[in-house]
Order: structure tokens, then C-alpha cells, then sequence
């Protein structure tokens, strides 16, 4: 595919980003020091552990799949309960993530993609949050429709308290809880929220720079997203990007929606079955198939072979 280049690619830094995240970095370092050397309580550690897990499900089977592609229709209670889950996780309101991540499927690897993975892994992993956005992505950005996001009331309510609830849930709470509850030191559960949050961020990211670089195309070998297991296991399902960006409406963004290295999909199958889940959108195991034949690299994955020897 031809590259189009409509201007040039010129980085101004935004300084106040570039501090945010050194601070960041070496606050998630100290924190995996403290970890190692400062004897922090394994309630603390259980804690950081299950809120990243509810991070996952909520960027993962919430902004992403749930608001972002519509792949399922959720309840209020489950709408409410993953917009709180999306925000322990620090990675900005639903609203924007969905918006960039709605350019980066319609513009993938274009100057309108905000993640644009033609610009190399450092850019596409985080050098994308450090530089002023590419004027491509501003005018491509006003035409693309986000009504449906606007006109969410428990979106809308996250973006105007943001600071506040990122605040609370990502860095408050975290922090204070094993102080209160088990007399963690608060050096120990500051330091220990900050790794999470840096870790879980790099792990997403990774879906932006590392599944768009290395791994097996078994979809469309012409696109530059790939299926990469290791990350799938990491982001609860989310590195099946190959198979994601050619059918990214399927509910389970893999073919494999029965996989236990999809908890994002086993989350939405669980709440399907208590009733807050409906609508779930997939993929039938032959079209799934024809695609790989028509348009795939020839990388048999065991995944797309389990799901056909089962049926
Ligand atoms: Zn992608
Ligand atoms: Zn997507």
C-alpha cells in the first residue's frame, strides 16, 4: 500500500506530557523497588493486582469493545460499573480514547491515525501522547462521529469530573485503603498504584506499536495489524489485532471467543448470562475461515484450528 503523506511530520513536544510521564516512570520504578525491597504487604500487592484486572475488563470489554465498537450493548449498571473500572486505569476519559481509537481503525497508518505505527515504535507506543497531534488527525478528527458517546449520560458525567474520579479511583483510594485497612505504609501503596497504572498503560500501548510490528497476519497479510498472543494474554484479549481490524465488531475481537486467554470475552460472556450484557456481535467460524483463506499470510493459528475441530 502507497503511502500518503498530506503534510509534514513535525514534532512539537508538549513539554508538560514529556514531565508527567518522567515523573510517572521513575515514581513506577521506585514503586517496583519498594516492591522489592521494602517489604509492602501482599494485601497491597492483591489489591493493585485486582485493580488492574478490573482496568483490563474496563478498557478492554468496556471502552474498547462495548463503547467504542458497539459489539454488545450493556445496562446502566454495567455501562456505570466499566466507565469506573476505565478509570482506574488512568488512560484518559472514555470519550477520547474511543474518539482516537475510532481514527486509528478508520485511518490506520495514516497522519490521521493518532497512533500512526508508520512512524515508528516509539511513536506509535507512547512518542504519540508527548507531541502535538499531526494536523491531518485535527481535521480528520472533526468528521468523525462520536454522537452516540456525547449523548451516553455515564460517559458524559465521567468527562466533566474526570480530574476528580481519575484522581479518586486511580491514586486516592489505591493509596489510602491499605493504609486504613492493614497499615500499609503510604510510601509503599503511592509508589505500588503508580507501577500499576505505568505497567497497564505500557500494556496497551503495546496493542498500538507491538501488534502493529511483530507478529502473524492469518487475516489480511496486507495490513499492518498482527496477532500476537503474548499480549493477548497480558490485555485479556486484545492482541488478536490482526483478526480485530478486519472484523473489529466482533464482541470477542478474536475468533476464538471461548479461549481462556480472553478474559475480556469470558467477562461480557458473564454478564450476558446474568442479563446485563445483550446483543453480543460475532463473527460465524466460516466466514472466519474464508477470510483466512482468501486474505491470510497462511499462518494456521491454533486458535482458528481448535475452534474448527470443535465444530
Ligand atoms: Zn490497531
Ligand atoms: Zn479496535
Amino acid at each position: 500500500m502507497e503511502e500518503v503523506q498530506t503534510k509534514p511530520r513535525e514534532y512539537f513536544i508538549v513539554y508538560p506530557m514529556v514531565l508527567i510521564m518522567t515523573y510517572w516512570h521513575i515514581g513506577a520504578m521506585y514503586g517496583l523497588y519498594l516492591l522489592c525491597f521494602n517489604s509492602v504487604k501482599w494485601a497491597t500487592l492483591l489489591l493493585n493486582f485486582l485493580l488492574y484486572v478490573a482496568t483490563c475488563w474496563g478498557i478492554g470489554a468496556g471502552t474498547h469493545r462495548l463503547f467504542c465498537h458497539r459489539a454488545y450493548k450493556a445496562n446502566y449498571p454495567l455501562q456505570v460499573l466499566l466507565m469506573l473500572f476505565h478509570t482506574f486505569g488512568c488512560q484518559s476519559t472514555v470519550i477520547n480514547w474511543a474518539r482516537d481509537h475510532r481514527l486509528h481503525h478508520k485511518y490506520t497508518d495514516t497522519d490521521a491515525d493518532p497512533y500512526n505505527s508508520k512512524r515508528g515504535f516509539f511513536y506509535s507506543h507512547i512518542g504519540w501522547l508527548l507531541v502535538k497531534k499531526h494536523p491531518e488527525l485535527i481535521e480528520k478528527g472533526k468528521t468523525i462521529d462520536l454522537s452516540d458517546l456525547y449523548e451516553n449520560p455515564v460517559l458524559s458525567f465521567q468527562k466533566k469530573y474526570y480530574v476528580a474520579l481519575s484522581l479518586l479511583l486511580a491514586f486516592i483510594l489505591p493509596s489510602l485503603i491499605p493504609v486504613i485497612f492493614w497499615q500499609e505504609a503510604l510510601i509503599n501503596s503511592y509508589h505500588l498504584s503508580l507501577a500499576r497504572i505505568v505497567i497497564g498503560s505500557h500494556f496497551v500501548f503495546s496493542i498500538n506499536s507491538v501488534a502493529h510490528i511483530f507478529g502473524n497476519k492469518p487475516y489480511d497479510k496486507d495490513i499492518s495489524p498482527t496477532t500476537n498472543v503474548t499480549l493477548s494474554v497480558l490485555t485479556f484479549g486484545e492482541g488478536y489485532h490482526n483478526y480485530h481490524h478486519v472484523f473489529p465488531f466482533d464482541y470477542r475481537t478474536s475468533e476464538f471467543g471461548n479461549n481462556y486467554l480472553n478474559f475480556s470475552t469470558k467477562f461480557i460472556d458473564f454478564c450476558a448470562w446474568i442479563g446485563w450484557a445483550y446483543d453480543l456481535k460475532h463473527v460465524s467460524d466460516d466466514i472466519i475461515e474464508k477470510r483466512a483463506k482468501k486474505t491470510g499470510d497462511g499462518s494456521d493459528l491454533w486458535g482458528r484450528v481448535q475452534t474448527k475441530t470443535k465444530g
